[in-house]
């Protein structure tokens, strides 16, 4: 049975889908019963996303026009 701090430790590699598959069934089944477990997979995920946006939004305003640029044409658009 997983334990709140084995759930913790594997939730990096779970998230970045290096967890074997055993061990991810595992960290399921406990985020299934434990709803700290979840919050704290939650809160981890906004934070993530959020400095994904931090970090995208201090990109200078011509790497993203050029960025821009290279995908419309990549997609035919
Ligand atoms: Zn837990």
């Amino acid at each position: 049975m997983k334990t709140c701090k084995d759930s913790i430790d594997v939730l990096l590699q779970y998230l970045d889908g290096e967890l074997p598959a055993e061990d991810a069934a595992a960290l399921e089944s406990h985020l299934g019963c434990c709803t700290p477990c979840v919050e704290f997979l939650r809160t981890y995920r906004a934070t993530t996303h959020l400095c994904k946006r931090a970090l995208a939004q201090k990109m200078p305003e011509s790497v993203t026009a050029s960025l821009d640029a290279f995908l419309k044409e990549r997609l035919g658009k």
